[in-house]
């Protein structure tokens, strides 16, 4: 399988090529020259499959020849060995929970099997690898964890000092051997520019090969068709395929979930759940593409102004609007409205969500009371917990910390206080 770039002024590139770049140089998305049709017999008797099986036979395509099925196996089996169940919430939406990995939300298992490929490209590399990703809360936590330990891969992370909550700064700073933090002084988006800013000058680290972890890789992209397979498998009605609902900002977990249906899963219908930043409701009410600044929001994972993966989910139905206009309806929830969700299905169904999976809910609820015949899931993106300082003021109640995180919440921090500026990280670099 080759990948060319939605920009289509670059080379086509293997799946290794895919994820050691990143980003296309053209700065395009890398997108699979075809989409793989799927054996009908995995659909048919998908609950003869084990996890791991279903998963392997979704992947091997994408990968070719570029990592050996043996080893492939063991990756897959790596990044899917924590539980993903599909729970009912009341007689029409069941919550797909993808927040019993290690860092309580979904992006764990794109990072899983990124880190692992990645690890498995540079094991022979002469130069030592370093991966270096700023974060803004989540994708730090699910990166960090995903290459911790793995041999010849040495992980920097940055985050802006005092604006990441208390349960995502641990899973940052804790980890210790191979996992770097630097405390910045400074915001989100200096960490971004200081990053771009040495990624711009690579070549100025001699003894270095430098690479992010970025969700647009092919490799965090790709794996999230997994759990939509899963949901299947767990679906009790094959006759009747869900509506899935996904909470969605840069819009790479619900793109994933459209492939999935294109290489034949039956899902009835998708709904894109945004919050306020609603840059792609208006495209499917105007026909206009209009990225906007984001606006914060309690739903924070969703702030996002100009999602990425949208020009794949174009490139999947070959940009005919139409068409992607039958499978998916998205709608943009505000947080009132959230808070309000939130609320109730705690009280009424004793299920508490997280605000991104509120506006999931949301999204749904409206959608199945003008299909009432159909029933459908909720992707739950992140557990509660992740976001105590916004639950808990909605249900004035405290939220139960899973053992886990209470035991990482008792280790030390340990991360190097850095200025804000690119030279502050460039001498830790060649220090390193
Ligand atoms: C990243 C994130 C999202 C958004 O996912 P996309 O793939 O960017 O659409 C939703 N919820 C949570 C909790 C997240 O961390």
């Amino acid at each position: 399988m080759n990948y060319f770039s939605t920009n289509n002024n670059s080379p086509f590139v293997n799946f290794k090529e895919a994820t050691i770049k990143g980003q296309a140089p053209d700065k395009g998305l890398y997108f699979p020259e075809r989409i793989p049709l799927l054996q009908e017999t995995l659909i048919n008797d998908i609950n003869s499959f084990s996890d791991e099986a279903i998963a392997f036979e979704v992947i091997s395509p994408y990968v070719g020849d570029t990592i050996p099925a043996a080893v492939l196996k063991d990756i897959v089996e790596e990044t899917v060995n924590f539980p993903i169940p599909l729970v009912s919430i009341n007689n029409s939406i069941y919550s797909l929970e993808l927040f019993h990995g290690p860092t309580l939300a979904f992006k764990d298992i794109g990072a899983r099997f990124m880190s692992r490929c990645l690890g498995y490209f540079v094991k022979d590399q002469p130069k030592k690898v370093t991966v270096l990703v700023a974060t803004s809360g989540d994708t730090g936590g699910a990166v960090a964890n995903g290459f911790y330990d793995v041999p010849n891969v040495e992980v920097i992370i940055l985050y802006p000092s005092g604006k990441v909550s208390t349960v995502q700064e641990k899973q940052l700073t804790t980890l210790g051997k191979n996992i770097h933090a630097l405390e910045v002084k400074g915001s989100f988006d200096d960490c971004q520019q200081m990053v771009k800013d040495i990624f711009a000058d690579a070549d100025s680290f001699e003894n270095l090969f430098l690479t992010s972890a970025n969700s647009i890789n092919v490799a965090r992209w790709l794996p999230q068709q997994f759990y939509y397979f899963f949901a299947y498998k767990q679906w009790a009605d094959k006759n009747n395929p869900p509506v899935v609902a996904v909470p969605s900002g840069n819009f790479g977990n619900i793109c994933a979930g459209i492939l999935a249906k294109a290489s034949g899963l039956p899902i009835h219908h998708f709904i894109a759940a945004c919050n306020a930043n609603d840059t792609v409701p208006h495209f499917f009410e105007t026909n206009i593409y209009q990225p906007k600044k984001a606006v914060a929001t309690i739903s924070n994972a969703m702030d996002v102004g100009n999602p990425s993966n949208f020009v794949r989910i174009l490139q999947i139905f070959d940009l005919k609007i139409n068409d992607l206009k039958k499978q998916l309806t998205a709608c943009s929830i505000n947080d009132e409205e959230t808070k309000i969700t939130l609320k109730k299905v705690y009280d009424q169904f004793g299920y508490l969500l997280d605000p991104h999976g509120a506006v999931g809910y949301h999204a749904l609820e409206n959608y199945l009371q003008e299909h009432p015949s159909q029933k459908g899931i909720v992707i739950e993106t992140a557990h509660p917990v992740k976001f105590f300082d916004v639950v808990e003021p909605i249900i004035g109640e405290a939220v139960k910390i899973p053992e886990t995180i209470q035991d990482q919440l008792k280790l030390d921090k340990k991360a190097l206080l850095i200025e804000n500026n690119t030279e502050a990280l460039r001498s830790f670099l060649l220090k390193i």
